[in-house]
């Protein structure tokens, strides 16, 4: 039998989930996504779990999207096949993408993800839906869409997570973020050594599993509706369809077809990255 892409581990009141793909760093397949999304649900409806870890088989977090189907690496699902027609696209982000990440945002119980390693696009997205986030020293967090058209990932957290100008220049010139810098920039709640991770998360989730349940959830509920009320729901929304436009633009769709032809992830990443690589990194 093939392992879960998903395992589950109950902890006392604590529930761990964690992602399963290493060999593809978890890159989110849409298995991988469902399964995710059921295992969430299970750990919201069973009152004996109190706090939810979100963690990571391997050395990274997430990958991001998997975009083995794109190059041709990995068969089409079905949920894939929508993405030939704009509204099969639309439909495909907005419920596997975007609503179940919502699902996991609202999530009635606290939810902590633990990220080592890579936290690549979707992978950051997916990190920012959780409530809190603990950081490995080796983490690394970048969205490096920008350089292959997509207007960010389908929900825009950067301006939430980084501040404003920040998110700009983390956007537009797709480098990585370190474990340091995230926590100084507020999108990681806490750094700690590699070998560490899974016990301070474990140990953070077990002391939020002593506020009453009902505590915890409504003032989840409050903390969410504040950002809501800053704007951060409806700038999502109003983002997620700049971002559908962009991917039926004529620039987007020459390079999808151009991405096509490099024939794997690994030949299409460093194709990507090329031309920023020329102009030099980022000053220190
Ligand atoms: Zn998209």
């Amino acid at each position: 039998m093939p392992a879960a892409v998903v395992t589950t581990e109950r902890l006392g009141t604590v529930m761990r989930l964690t992602m399963n793909r290493p060999e593809a760093r978890n890159a989110q397949s849409t298995e991988l996504i469902l399964a995710l999304d059921d295992a969430m649900r299970d750990a919201a409806a069973d009152d004996d779990v109190r706090v939810v870890i979100l963690a990571a088989a391997g050395p990274s977090f997430s990958a991001g999207h998997d975009l083995k189907p794109v190059v041709g690496q990995a068969k089409e699902d079905a949920w894939r096949k929508l993405r030939r027609t704009p509204e099969g696209r639309l439909r495909h982000e907005r419920e596997l993408y975007v609503e179940k990440c919502l699902a996991i945002y609202h999530l009635p119980k606290p939810v902590i993800a633990q990220v080592q390693g890579h936290c690549v696009a979707a992978g950051l997205m997916l990190a920012a839906m959780c409530d809190l986030i603990v950081a490995a020293d080796d983490a690394v967090f970048s969205n490096p869409v920008l350089r292959m058209t997509g207007a960010g990932v389908e929900l825009l957290v950067e301006p939430w997570e980084l501040g404003l100008r920040k998110a700009k220049e983390f956007l537009w010139t797709g480098d990585a973020i370190d474990a340091r810098e995230a926590w100084r920039l507020g999108l990681v709640n806490r750094v700690v050594p590699r070998r560490r991770l899974a016990a301070e998360t474990l140990a953070l989730a077990e002391r939020i599993a002593l506020v009453p349940p009902v505590t915890a959830s409504l003032v989840k509920e409050s903390l969410n509706q504040t950002a809501a009320l800053m704007g951060k729901e409806h700038a999502w929304r109003y983002h997620f369809m700049v971002h559908q436009f962009m991917h039926g633009t004529k620039t987007a769709q020459d390079a999808l077809r151009a991405r096509r032809k490099t024939g794997s992830v690994r030949a299409m990443v460093a194709e990507r990255d090329r031309t920023f690589a020329r102009a030099g990194r980022k000053p220190r």
